[in-house]
């Protein structure tokens, strides 16, 4: 085996215990997105005392670290986003939250303490790297925080040539990597429709009109356009009403009918779907005689892999010789991920590191209140970053 190999899987072992040390204590105090303060301050320390050049306060409660090779060349950017969710935890584990309401449900606590032992290994051999390495620590990514960071020129001085994301994912069991060219995680729209008339008596609807059959109508031929305008196989295309307000009670038809959710595509046709959306809205309200008003809010955009990088990171799981396996058929899903700010911008991989074990009970979906990683798969995931930087910057 070649030695930096050798040398990097002593490096991991030794840190295995520090690792999962950091990921704890993140887990036992979360923070809501933009509100990481503590996190970043320990994130921020950590890569100072490592020489890494630190800017803090990117987006509010961002840390973005750069550690500089001994030779010019390209720029990588490894990302990890630090925030937690407004969930009651009930793992009942030692280090559960301190922080009422608010727990590590996604796995983001495990995310930063992986970049920050990275960064530990990393930092020794830099004059090794002809390049530099980017740390970006993201705040808020459930509400898409990435955008802001790039507004304030994260992929600027020096240009990144390249970043690589990850997600430790409780779907795919310990041990199994998913990892795929093109689209894996969905573009999102919000929607929220209004429809308004004069409304009047339930007993008497010919003499007034009526938007809940309006609504109602239109909800259901919304669904049509998943099938009926795009490829149900190559453009994967989900349109959900979750909320729905009419009315209170039962013998009035009400003046307005409201109701909002998401459309989802794992391809580019964003908005083509959206027109769609618009004409039937349009033509449905305009036959039954219903003023309308159409809102969307962008949630996130498509998460599409660049070749090359998925490349990158196959080439690392293959020479780590550890038993893992790649999953690529099935992996996509109809989650939304705000890396794709970056993956948009500069060639991008993300992948995700399985943590799905119910003899350890970490099997659970993310956002759930029983969530929880596999501390086996921190490791699995320090193991393939590194690689897969070893092998971007030629050095494996
Ligand atoms: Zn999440
Ligand atoms: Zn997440």
């Amino acid at each position: 085996m070649n030695k930096i190999i050798k040398d990097i899987n002593q490096e991991i072992k030794s840190l295995e215990s520090e690792l999962i040390d950091l990921r704890r204590d993140f887990h036992k105090y979360p923070e809501l997105g933009f509100e990481e303060v503590r996190t970043s301050k320990i994130v921020a320390n950590y890569l100072a005392e490592l020489g890494i050049e630190v800017e803090k306060n990117v987006a509010k409660t961002g840390v973005v670290g750069l550690l500089k090779g001994g030779g010019k060349g390209k720029t990588l950017l490894l990302r990890a986003d630090m925030d937690a969710l407004p969930i009651n935890e009930k793992t009942g584990l030692h280090y559960s939250s301190e922080n009422e309401g608010i727990m590590h449900a996604c796995g983001h606590d495990g995310h930063t303490a992986i970049l920050l032992i990275i960064a530990k290994i990393i930092s020794k051999y830099k004059d090794l790297i002809s390049g530099n390495i980017k740390f970006v620590f993201q705040p808020n990514e459930e509400d898409a925080g990435a955008a802001e960071m790039v507004k304030e020129g994260i992929l600027k001085s020096p240009d990144v040539d390249g970043a690589i994301g990850l997600h430790l994912w409780s779907p795919l069991k310990t041990g199994v990597i998913g990892l795929k060219s093109g689209p894996l995680m969905a573009a999102s729209e919000y929607f929220n429709v209004k429809l308004q008339g004069p409304g009047g008596h339930g007993g008497a609807p010919h003499k007034t009109i009526d938007p809940v059959n309006t609504a109602t109508s239109i909800i259901n031929r919304l669904k049509t356009i998943e099938t009926r305008n795009f490829d149900v196989i190559n453009e994967p295309t989900l349109i959900t009403t979750c909320k729905l307000e009419a009315g209170d009670f039962p013998i009035v038809i009400p003046e307005e009918v409201s109701f909002a959710g998401s459309i989802r595509t794992l391809h580019p046709k964003m908005n083509q779907v959206k027109e769609k959306f618009e004409n039937i809205v349009e033509k449905e309200a305009e036959i039954d005689g219903l003023n309308y008003e159409i809102d969307f809010k962008c949630g996130n955009r498509l998460l599409d892999n660049n070749l090359e990088m998925v490349k990158v990171i196959k080439g690392a799981v293959a020479v780590s010789r550890d038993k893992l396996t790649i999953k690529e058929k099935g992996i996509a899903v109809m989650l939304g991920e705000d890396f794709s700010e970056i993956s948009l911008k500069v060639p991008s991989a993300f992948y995700f590191v399985g943590t799905g074990n119910a003899n350890k009970g970490t099997d659970y979906p993310h956002h759930h209140p029983e969530f929880n990683i596999d501390e086996d798969s921190l490791k699995i995931a320090v193991k393939i970053q590194m690689l897969s930087i070893l092998r971007y910057f030629n050095l494996i």
